[in-house]
């Protein structure tokens, strides 16, 4: 079917394109504008905006972790008569149905679950399947596993680890390497209870960072598109700036992608010993172009933390609201589930949420930040229309700040910052940036080839009305979203790569895990035929 979407503002920064104009769609994928030829179908765009399908590049939407959420907490669930009833809780939804709802909803086709332990992948690919209507992928997580910290104690060398991260990405069927508190969880295991960048596991004798660096040059190394995906030490700490800071200086000019930077924004300036150091952690990230940072904004309401950083978690449950949580110190990384309640009044919450605002606003490239809200860590990922508005309106900005506690506001340099982001900006971070940073040469763009995932939105002054409702959404050319509601389902694949290996690493897992174990390592990978979906994979084409 040939499809026009006819005479709307089209942006289109990976093509260089912003003006009025038509896109057209046929066999699920954008044309170049046929000669003579008439649509079956047009949509009259005038007076409003068409951007390409949004990516969000870091979302907890499938796993182990989130489904322990989702038994810890069944008064979370999005039921269409929520139980209990009125409690705060209730307005969070979690369930694999609204997640994929939701999302197209606000514009967005693709989502990155970023999470995935190796041996949980079939669950999560099982979950991922039952999103309807978006595309996933999901980066497995590294860097505190058995078989990795041997391989770098016993030194066997950069081959022998890029073959066992090639083993891991093909058997799991993800889209990228994440490395969470790179050896923390395993010195965790150990009684440790504080480990930063250079502190080392106690039974392997291997630092953070030297766990960290081998996995980025392996990811580099293989060509894998997306950097390592990197979750810090010492989340959510006074003074934790200066991880981060030693974290960019480590990326020594090769890529690397560092999550939900905004927990790691923190001084210990004032009265509490806690404030905003975002500024000097912007201004680091501007002056390291391989760094890609995104954000993990907070916003205020209750949530869940869901997180495979089980030393930060463990020590942090004390503060769940409600009483409740799961600390696993189990598998590789093991995990945390720690309910928690950002409050507008808390002097702790207020800086946290002005920290994330300020990294998006003082890194000047949007190439190389990106909007999250490490969802539901943050904040829920249907709080990012009022994100957008955030970053397009300084007076908004104001308006929020003046409900904050004035101590909090005091603390930060928000209130100073003038930037308010424009459409173009928007569109770059949420469309053509995270593209680019995944690999995905077909998406995030509006150009011929490029697969027919398209939002079109009313160009309302309100933005947070305008980003949570599109005013109409294609997924692979098929109209899905009419005015917010969803108006037809679909089933979205899950984005893979597959670097090339030497295939003795098959043999050495086999025997690792028969020796180890006593299991085969085929009940950890991820059948094709385990998935009830058509096509459930996609490849993306890695470097070499
Ligand atoms: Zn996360």
């Amino acid at each position: 079917m040939l499809t026009r979407i006819a005479g709307g503002r089209v942006i289109d920064p990976a093509n260089g394109r912003d003006g009025v104009g038509d896109i057209w769609i046929s066999g699920g994928r954008i044309v170049e504008p046929p000669q003579g030829a008439r649509a079956e179908a047009t949509y009259d765009a005038a007076g409003k905006i068409v951007l390409a399908g949004a990516i969000d590049i870091h979302s907890h939407i499938a796993g182990w972790n989130v489904n322990t959420a989702r038994l810890l907490l069944p008064e979370y669930h999005a039921v269409a008569e929520p139980r209990p009833s009125v409690t705060a809780a209730s307005r969070i939804g979690l369930n694999s149905h609204a997640t994929g709802c939701l999302y197209a909803a606000m514009g967005f086709t693709t989502v990155v679950e970023p999470a995935m332990s190796p041996h949980q992948a079939l669950q999560t690919h099982l979950e991922l399947a039952d999103i309807p209507i978006i595309d996933k992928g999901a980066l497995v997580i590294l860097g505190n596993d058995d078989y990795l910290l041997g391989l770098l104690h016993a030194k066997e060398g950069e081959a022998a680890v890029a073959d066992y991260v090639a083993w891991n990405l093909d058997a799991s069927r993800s889209l990228g390497i994440k490395v969470v508190n790179a050896g923390g969880a395993a010195a965790f295991k150990e009684n440790v209870r504080s480990f930063s960048f250079d502190d080392v596991v106690p039974s392997y004798g291997l630092s953070s960072r030297s766990i960290l660096k081998s996995l980025q040059r392996a990811v580099n190394g293989l060509g894998v598109p997306h950097p390592l995906h990197v979750h810090c030490n010492n989340l959510g700490l006074a003074g934790n700036a200066e991880t981060a800071l030693t974290t960019i200086s480590a990326a020594e000019g090769l890529p690397l992608h560092l999550a939900h930077l905004q927990f790691y924004g923190y001084g210990k300036e004032g009265e509490r010993g806690f404030s905003s150091a975002a500024a000097p952690v912007a201004e680091a990230v501007n002056a390291t172009p391989s760094v890609t940072i995104d954000v993990g904004q907070v916003m205020f309401g209750q949530t869940v933390t869901i997180s495979s950083d089980v030393l930060r978690q463990f020590n942090a449950r004390n503060q769940a609201r409600p009483r409740k949580w799961v600390i696993f110190d189990g598998d590789s990384n093991g995990a945390g589930i720690v309910p928690y309640d950002y409050r507008r009044n808390d002097f702790y919450n207020a800086v946290q949420w002005a920290v994330g605002l300020e990294l998006f606003l003082l890194i000047s490239d949007p190439w190389r930040v990106f909007l999250t809200t490490d969802h539901p860590n943050g904040a829920h990922f249907a709080t990012y229309p009022e994100i957008f508005a955030l970053l397009m309106s300084r007076d908004l900005r104001a308006q929020w700040l003046a409900e904050l506690p004035p101590a909090a506001v005091a603390v930060t340099t928000l209130p100073s910052i003038a930037r308010e982001y424009s459409l173009v900006e928007i569109a770059t971070m949420t469309r053509a940036a995270p593209a680019k940073l995944l690999g995905l040469a077909d998406r995030g763009h509006l150009g011929a080839g490029a697969v027919g995932d398209v939002a079109v939105y009313e160009n309302d002054p309100d933005r947070a009305k305008m980003f949570r409702a599109a005013a109409l959404v294609f997924k692979d050319g098929e109209l899905v979203v009419r005015d917010g509601e969803v108006v037809s389902y679909r089933w979205g694949r899950a984005l893979t790569v597959r670097p090339d290996r030497d295939r003795a690493i098959d043999r050495r897992m086999r025997a690792y895990y028969e020796d180890r174990y006593g299991l085969s390592d085929e009940l950890f990978r991820v059948p094709e035929h385990a998935l009830s979906r058509p096509e459930p994979f996609e490849l993306v084409p890695c470097a070499r």
